[in-house]
């Protein structure tokens, strides 16, 4: 629902958070921040500030439900805080929109509110699982036309949201370097595998979900009430070794090409404030099968989309060392999802099988259909055959050491003020040499 915190009108006393461009007092997005010398706890960014949930706790901000929320903050993650519901997040946000409006509480600043600068970000959750779904359907297409020119998408895509097992170990925040892995890779033109450094690394452009309340083993939750457990949306980069994909992946899937990290924004863009972005899920193309009954729900097809446009970067080390600025990839839009979050979820536990607080879905690789709305490399040089050439004359099909991909992104809405989710950024460093 939209409230007052919501309020096109609503301003906010902390300087550059009125017009910030991702945290203007509209949003107020959840994570856990330190400061030098200090332990990781809740904190809610506010233009270029991060407001320390315990600081304006010990201050006697809070009382009732929001007092409890943030007690449920105070920890080095947020899983207790999620697992409270929707009720919990939403008291909190009322009450700290509430005193960031208020310029009464401004002389309270020096006491609980911190340069976005000096603070370090971290995984704001600890995360027990991590799901991968597909839900992209043009990656999905551009993806099987490689192997099945005529019929790219297998005969369940329409049916099921597709999804696999991925890796929690290894999620990390944003600003995290990734390394080349070392796997097996067998070229085409190779008669048996060897044993190296990935040559394809390529990142994936992905939408984050982070589960709020769960659900009992045994008891799926049905799509009806399923967008409930959304607590908030964040930016992932499910980054991909194509070479050991390819050959790894049959029968069972995407492996060790999938799990050797896993980078996501450190701000958790709560359902709260993604209220007035809400759109409704693009009708299916004429000739693709309804969704099975415990998949359809009137709601989620008319408010179960998201308006949020992804941004990719690139940034190269040449282009570093010549102070030039990240050169944009790519723009897509989480309507390209062929799936709503909530079928997703329905989907996931219609088995029986519980979500637990914190667990994170990723959608799969968001692209568009159009050249600069792909969400991959592999997409976006057709699996390495067309090197794209960036600005300043290099070269690339797959990522370089020292490259850095940076993700952003974007709501926008009639009538609502923008916000934006932070920054997902990972640098490449070089192979282990074994
Ligand atoms: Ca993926």
């Amino acid at each position: 629902m939209v409230d007052e915190t919501h309020d096109a009108q609503r301003k906010c006393w902390v300087a550059g958070a009125d017009g910030h461009l991702e945290f203007p007092i509209q949003n107020l997005p959840l994570g856990i921040f330190s400061t030098p010398g200090d332990a990781p706890r809740g904190g809610i960014a506010i233009g270029e500030r991060v407001l320390d949930i315990s600081a304006a706790r010990a201050a006697g901000l809070f009382d009732g439900e929001a007092r409890v929320a943030a007690e449920l903050a105070a920890g080095p993650t947020l899983n207790q805080l999620l697992a409270a519901g929707p009720a919990a997040r939403n008291a909190l946000r009322r009450r700290v929109s509430q005193i960031l409006s208020d310029p009464a509480y401004a002389p309270l600043a020096p006491r609980m509110l911190h340069g976005a600068e000096s603070c370090q970000m971290h995984l704001p959750l600890d995360v027990h699982n991590f799901s991968d779904f597909f839900a992209g359907i043009h990656h999905a297409t551009t993806g099987g036309m490689i192997n099945r020119p005529d019929n790219p998408l297998m005969p369940n895509y329409k049916y099921v949201p597709v999804a696999y097992h991925s890796r929690a170990s290894s999620v990390r925040a944003s600003g995290t370097a990734v390394r080349r892995p070392n796997g097996q890779r067998k070229p085409p033109d190779q008669a048996a595998p060897d044993f190296g450094p990935s040559r394809a690394l390529d990142y994936e452009m992905e939408l984050g979900v982070w589960i709020g309340e769960g659900n009992d083993l045994g008891m799926p939750i049905p799509i009806g009430s399923a967008g409930r457990h959304i607590a908030g949306l964040c930016l992932l980069n499910d980054w991909s070794a194509r070479d050991i994909q390819s050959w790894e992946s049959a029968p069972l899937g995407p492996f060790l090409a999938k799990s050797l990290m896993t980078s996501v924004s450190p701000w958790i863009v709560t359902a709260e404030a993604l209220e007035p972005f809400r759109i409704a899920q693009p009708p299916r193309p004429a000739g693709d099968p309804a969704p099975l009954p415990h998949l359809l729900d009137d709601h989620d097809q008319a408010q179960g989309g998201f308006a949020i446009e992804f941004h990719v970067s690139l940034l190269t080390p040449a282009m570093r060392e010549a102070s030039e600025a990240p050169h944009r990839l790519s723009v897509s839009h989480a309507s390209m999802l062929y799936w709503t979050v909530a079928q997703m979820i329905a989907h996931h536990t219609s088995n029986g099988c519980n979500l637990l607080p914190g667990d994170l879905l990723g959608s799969g690789t968001v692209s568009g259909t159009q050249p600069g709305s792909e969400g991959c490399l592999l997409e976006m040089t057709r699996g390495g055959r067309n090197p794209i050439t960036l600005p300043n004359g290099e070269m690339r099909t797959y990522l370089q050491d020292g490259d850095e991909v940076i993700f952003s992104a974007r709501c926008e809405a009639p009538g609502a003020v923008p916000i934006g989710f932070g920054e997902c950024r990972g640098v490449v460093m070089p192979a282990l040499r074994l």
